[in-house]
């Protein structure tokens, strides 16, 4: 039985004072630097009626050597889910998994974690990165949907593709978390409007209420909330929402008897989605600064 983790080198991360500073504030929506941290993070998550999904955090990663490492954090990660019982699964992003250095590799590594995925029976989630890499994630996903099928992946409400990529995605029988993006995308890709990108949700999510697939509603935003739960009857889907976002949203719809997961991000790589936290929301920065000068 696994106990402690030998140390995985998240845990050797010298931080700065600066870095130091902004942790204080992305440590609302962030576990902490290692693994022992984001277990302890899904844990206290179970405690409250959800399940976890525990993100390694990393991308855009062009080391191989960095990404080979990142395939075995993961794998601890996932027995160490096993042994201390947590209820949840991962979620990976294909660029730390290789994919901007070769889409095979990429392949290889997910499949990695899909038959250790399978021999835990554990689920695994694809996060969508930015449209660069739209077309080979689901290429990805595809394949590995063959080899095993407690896998999903991240579809976004911003991008002008999304509603031909759901139906492709549903048609081959896959499970798709609904998201509305959360990366900087020039304007040809992208809705230009809060409202188009809302109006864009309600339609993709309309089509996974009428497939029969399994799907997750990851959205912190009431009126998509309030549309969903007047659709779901008895459609069997669950909730998804951030760690550190409307937390009593979470605990009315597990009180509902609704099905939610809480996405747990950990590691020293912090920064990057710390950023796109802080720029969703105006008074983040607020926070932000606030927490600057309290100093
Ligand atoms: C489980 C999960 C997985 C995700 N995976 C991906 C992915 O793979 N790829 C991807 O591109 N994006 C992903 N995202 C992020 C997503 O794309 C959005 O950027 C993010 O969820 C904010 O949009 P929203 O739908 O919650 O709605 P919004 O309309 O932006 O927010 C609704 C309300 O939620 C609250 N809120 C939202 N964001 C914040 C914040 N940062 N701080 C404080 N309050 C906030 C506010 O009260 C706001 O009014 C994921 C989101 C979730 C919940």
């Amino acid at each position: 039985m696994l106990t402690t983790p030998a140390p995985s080198y998240s845990h050797n991360y010298d931080a700065s004072l600066m870095e130091r500073l902004l942790f204080r504030v992305a440590k609302r929506w962030v576990a902490g630097y290692n693994t022992d941290e984001a277990i302890d993070a899904a844990l206290d998550t179970n405690s409250h009626g959800m399940s976890a999904i525990l993100n390694f955090l990393g991308e855009d990663t062009t080391d191989a050597k960095l990404v080979d490492m990142t395939v075995n954090e993961y794998l601890l990660l996932m027995d160490l889910m096993h042994a201390r019982k947590v209820h949840g699964c991962v979620s990976v992003k294909p660029t730390q998994l290789g994919l901007t250095i070769d889409y095979k590799m990429c392949l290889q590594n997910f499949s990695r974690l899909a038959a250790r995925a399978r021999e835990l029976g554990q689920f695994i989630w694809l996060d969508m990165e930015s449209v660069k890499s739209t077309e080979d994630t689901i290429a990805i996903y595809l394949d590995l949907y063959k080899q095993y099928d407690k896998i999903g992946i991240a579809v976004q409400s911003y991008l002008r593709r999304s509603a031909s990529d759901l139906l492709h995605i549903i048609e081959c029988g896959g499970k798709v978390r609904l998201v509305k993006g959360a990366y900087h995308e020039s304007e040809e890709h992208i809705f230009a409007t809060n409202e188009e990108v809302n109006a864009n949700y309600s339609k993709l999510m309309k089509m996974l209420f009428e497939s029969n697939n399994y799907f997750a509603i990851a959205t912190h935003n009431s009126a998509l909330i309030e549309e969903a739960i007047s659709m779901s009857k008895n459609t069997k889907f669950e909730f998804q929402m951030l760690k550190g976002i409307r937390d009593e949203l979470k605990h009315g719809l597990v009180s509902k008897g609704f099905t939610v997961a809480e996405y747990i991000p950990y590691g020293s790589q912090w920064l990057p989605y710390s950023v796109r936290r802080i720029m969703e929301r105006k008074r983040n920065l607020l926070l932000l600064a606030r927490s600057l000068i309290q100093q």
